[in-house]
């Protein structure tokens, strides 16, 4: 296999961490967070109060011009909020500066966002919902492998190594353009927003091909075009444990007095709700490091790999089905294909959403009129084949991603360009190793 290596190229990526925070930097991040929120809520309650004063001058008679509108761009709102922080919030200095820049940034935002009609009119954000803080590039750096340093905050020490950025960083290969830290269930994440240089791979020789169904029990199937299972990925949702403890906090919660309009929640819902939410959180993380270990590993350990094209926001509007389509994070697993797949030079080939995958047979090719959800199993009457249903979808994906000389059906979706112009070797394909990440 040859991978020549092209250009340089920038892009923008993600990394997070989940934070350490003693008591004191919690409360110093919570001060952050909360004059953040408060100077964003300050600023919508100025604009519109602005606009209701030029709308009755109007309605009076009296002309308005647009220097009697406040501006709303990013600076526009700072210089607002210098204008009237001393007397709405004369504890402003306590905060470092990110915190009101990055309010006047994001209300600024969300009013363009509103104008351009791809967001509703942004809302007073209330407090105890989490919350976040975005602290430029110059104010944050990483102290060490295990400490992020923050103005105002100091040293937090981060839960995970923090090695792959600090070496982007020191070898100059990476530069940190912000850092956003949030609060969601009670546990501190910090991710970086990081300009890394790469070098991108030139497209490689198709030889190993996967095919891989996205399913609810089991995320993801993963088999070669010899009908080999290579990968199985289960849901977190459903590992027992998580369900065992989730199920048992729930009933905790049910039995304790809730939210109900004219009634306060109970200390105690809120403690167990809290707890609720705990488990909700750990299984969400858990997923989240499950579809960035698969993604990586099939865009390094394979040419070509074949997924459905799932229409997901079409589906998720089907309520029934919603649920466990966001839950199981379709959309999610491709996007990070779609970008790892060119850092490592494999090709990501989406078949069309109106190929039945599902509903042919892997051995004869038979096509079944019908195959409903709740099936499982794939039972084919011609040749009497019986498999799993998302390892005879998987199968039939991945001869999708075979050229058209070899494979009996041909290619039935869009090749993206520079895939499938050479021959590809079906029988090396048998001889991968299987793969097996998660439970
Ligand atoms: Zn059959």
């Amino acid at each position: 296999m040859t991978s020549p290596h092209t250009a340089p190229t920038v892009v923008t990526q993600a990394y997070t961490f989940a934070l350490d925070p003693t008591a004191e930097q919690v409360s110093a991040l919570r001060s952050h967070v909360g004059g953040s929120r408060f100077a964003y809520n300050a600023l919508l309650a100025l604009v519109q109060a602005n606009w209701d004063e030029n709308r009755a001058k109007k309605e009076s008679g009296l002309t308005v011009t647009n220097d009697d509108y406040v501006s709303t761009s990013h600076f526009g709102l700072l210089y607002l909020w210098a204008e009237h922080r001393d007397e709405l919030a004369p504890w402003w200095g306590e905060n470092g500066s990110s915190t009101y820049n990055d309010a006047a940034q994001r209300l600024s935002k969300a009013l363009t966002n509103w104008r351009k009609g791809r967001a509703k009119f942004p809302h007073f954000k209330r407090k105890g919902q989490g919350g976040s803080v975005r602290f430029l590039g110059n104010v944050v750096r990483l102290a060490d492998s295990h400490h992020v340093r923050l103005a105002r905050i100091g040293e937090v020490k981060t839960y995970e190594s923090t090695r792959k950025l600090f070496r982007h960083l020191e070898r100059g290969t990476g530069r940190v353009v912000a850092a956003t830290v949030c609060e969601r269930s009670g546990k501190w994440r910090v991710s970086f927003t990081v300009e890394v240089t790469r070098t991108l791979l030139a497209t490689r020789t198709p030889e190993r091909v996967i095919g891989i169904d996205v399913g609810i029990t089991t995320l993801y199937t993963g088999a070669t075009p010899d009908g080999t299972q290579v990968l199985e990925v289960a849901n977190p949702r459903h590992f027992p444990r998580a369900e065992q403890r989730l199920a048992h906090a729930q009933r905790i919660a049910s039995r304790r007095q809730g939210p109900k309009p004219g009634l306060a929640s109970s200390k105690r819902w809120k403690k167990a709700n809290a707890r609720v939410q705990r488990i909700h959180a750990t299984v969400r993380y858990t997923r989240g490091n499950l579809i960035h270990e698969t993604t990586t590993m099939l865009a390094k350990n394979y040419d070509v790999i074949v997924v459905e094209d799932l229409n997901v926001a079409g589906m998720v509007k089907n309520h029934s089905l919603a649920k466990h389509i966001s839950d199981a994070a379709w959309g999610e697993f491709t996007r990070q294909l779609e970008y790892k797949t060119t850092w490592y030079g494999s090709t990501l080939l989406r078949v069309d959403r109106f190929y039945p995958s599902s509903k042919t047979c892997s051995r004869c090719g038979t096509v079944k009129a019908t195959l409903s959800l709740d099936e499982r199993k794939y039972h084919c009457e011609t040749c009497g084949l019986t498999t799993g249903r998302d390892l005879n979808a998987a199968i039939n994906l991945a001869r999708q991603g075979l050229p058209a000389t070899s494979s009996g059906t041909g290619c039935g979706g869009e090749v993206r360009p520079g895939c499938l112009d050479n021959q590809a070797h079906p029988v090396e394909a048998s001889t991968e190793a299987p793969t097996v990440v998660g439970a």
